[in-house]
């Protein structure tokens, strides 16, 4: 275990500073000062190596999180990063923007500050890219078998490179431009900059993975044909149908989904240009929807020269400490301040959005809210709280509903369940489809990256052992614990 003294010496969490507001508003950089090792190891020393550790359980992927502490602590890096990567394909993307369920259901976190699990993992991903030691692992032997996956975001990544080092000859299809999915698209450049995605790829391809941009499968490759030409084939194609707010004035020209928004971002930011691009430059921005989606929205409009920004929450804000319905290990309910909180905006609770109001032109000037109270489960308004606020650009950020239909999954002949994902059985197969796996928020719904890759390697293994027969790939989910979920 690392030091077995270490939680008593050093009682202090300790994390790298985020650079000064005003400097980081000037550019999309990652928001992080580099943290010193010393300090790390410190840190990893406080790891109790429990006898039951919960921060497993915590982490969907089963990280060994009290081996590598150990590993990081006795510097023994090399060895760290082989811990780190035989349950993670891609710590550079969680331990940068996992919410770290880990770190919630820590032991020492029970009566003093718990584990900074996250950072040592990113710390252990960045040293092993600093010194080459990341490089592609190649198959022992190739199965001849072919396998499609569509869709490239953490859970295709995932899968795709678990079957590619099975001997599997794997291709990868992405409608856009670019692989990623919305680590690509979605999530901003100051959150995690795509130059960590570039270096995985490069991995990935020299490991024989294939990868086929600009390829929306359903139409430029029909269901019939991707079934005929793949003896497997991986649905990774996300949750991207955006919840919508169907009020007077939707209409109304300045009211865009936060996935119109941030893509076009992310892309000017990668060197394209866009037309028409919508941007917060100038403008009174309205934020409605709280969470992840909406922050992001807010440090982007931060940075493009936003007047001001207001984001919305119909639920009341959550207490600062850990809410008793969520006790220990369980993830916490409580207020959080993202580094986009930290940088400007206003946030509004407990508020609920009539209408939207416009000019003469069609463009939105104003929305009309008021305050909402929760009873039986139900929003009611409060009576006497009807407000008015300027607004020209409103941003919808409230989730997303399922993935799209049509094309791809309808013809295909997917089954969906009661919330409208991809329905499959307790091993990531589709249901009534063999041959066919499911990964992701295709299947699970809007959820995490850490959930994404845990689904992928999952799928992965499924669909390895339909192919061969058996499967020594790792399946962090096990397909009794799936219709569990
Ligand atoms: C703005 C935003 C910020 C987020 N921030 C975080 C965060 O900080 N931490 C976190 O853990 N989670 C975050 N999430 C959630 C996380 O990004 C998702 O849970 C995760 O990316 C899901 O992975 P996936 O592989 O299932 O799908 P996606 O990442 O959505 O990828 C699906 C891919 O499939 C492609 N596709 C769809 N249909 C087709 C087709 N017919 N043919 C070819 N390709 C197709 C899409 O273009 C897309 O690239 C965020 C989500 C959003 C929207
Ligand atoms: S992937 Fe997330 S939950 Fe797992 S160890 Fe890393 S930060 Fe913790």
């Amino acid at each position: 275990m690392a030091d077995p003294r270490g939680f008593l010496k050093h009682t202090e969490r300790e994390l790298p500073d985020r650079r000064p507001v005003d400097l980081r508003l000037m550019d999309w950089k990652e928001v992080y000062t580099d943290f010193d090792r010393s300090h790390l190891q410190t840190q990893a020393s406080r790891c109790m190596d429990c006898g039951i550790p919960f921060c497993h359980n915590g982490c969907p992927l089963g990280n060994l999180i009290p081996e590598w502490n150990d590993l990081v602590y006795k510097d023994r890096w090399r060895d760290g990063i082989e811990r780190l990567h035989a349950t993670n394909n891609f710590p550079e993307f969680t331990g940068r923007l996992c919410p770290a369920p880990c770190e919630a259901s820590c032991v020492l976190g029970i009566n003093q500050p718990a584990v900074t699990i996250k950072q040592v993992e990113v710390e252990l991903i960045d040293n092993a890219f600093d010194n080459g030691w990341v490089t592609p692992v190649m198959p022992s032997k190739k199965t001849g078998k072919k396998v499609a996956v569509v869709g490239s975001g953490p859970a295709g990544l995932a899968a795709a490179q678990q079957l590619t080092r099975a001997g599997h000859d794997v291709t990868v299809f992405e409608r856009a431009d670019r692989i990623g999915g919305l680590l690509r698209y979605g999530i901003p450049e100051f959150k995690m900059e795509k130059r960590h995605i570039d270096r995985r790829l490069a991995q990935m391809e020299a490991e024989g993975t294939v990868f086929k941009t600009g390829v929306n499968v359903g139409v430029d490759i029909t269901a019939e044909q991707l079934r005929a030409d793949f003896d497997a084939v991986v649905l990774a194609n996300g949750s991207t149908i955006g919840r919508d707010l169907p009020i007077p004035g939707r209409e109304l020209d300045g009211i865009h989904q936060a996935m119109e928004f941030l893509p076009q971002a992310n892309r000017v930011q990668l060197g394209d240009t866009v037309e028409n691009q919508i941007t917060a430059k100038g403008k009174k921005v309205v934020i409605i929807g709280g969470g992840d989606t909406g922050a992001d929205c807010l440090g982007t409009s931060l940075r493009q020269g936003a007047e001001s920004v207001h984001q919305f929450e119909i639920m009341p804000k959550p207490p600062i400490e850990r809410a008793e319905s969520t006790p220990w290990p369980t993830y916490p309910l409580m207020f959080r301040v993202s580094s986009a909180h930290e940088e400007g905006g206003e946030r509004v609770y407990s508020v609920n959005t009539e209408k939207f109001i416009g000019d003469e032109n069609g463009k939105v000037k104003a929305l009309k809210a008021h305050e909402v109270v929760m009873r039986d489960g139900r929003f009611e308004k409060v009576e006497g709280t009807d407000f008015e606020l300027e607004c020209d650009l409103v941003l919808l950020a409230m989730g997303f509903v399922g993935p799209e239909r049509g094309d791809l999954l309808d013809k295909l002949g997917v089954a969906y369940d009661a919330r409208g994902n991809v329905k499959r059985d307790d091993n990531f197969a589709a249901v009534g489809l063999p041959g066919v796996f499911v990964a992701g928020d295709a299947g699970r719904g809007q959820s995490l990256i850490v959930w994404a890759i845990a689904e992928g390697r999952s799928a992965a293994a499924a669909a390895d052992e339909y192919l061969t027969g058996t499967s020594f790939l790792p399946a962090p989910i096990e397909p009794t614990t799936v219709a569990q979920r």
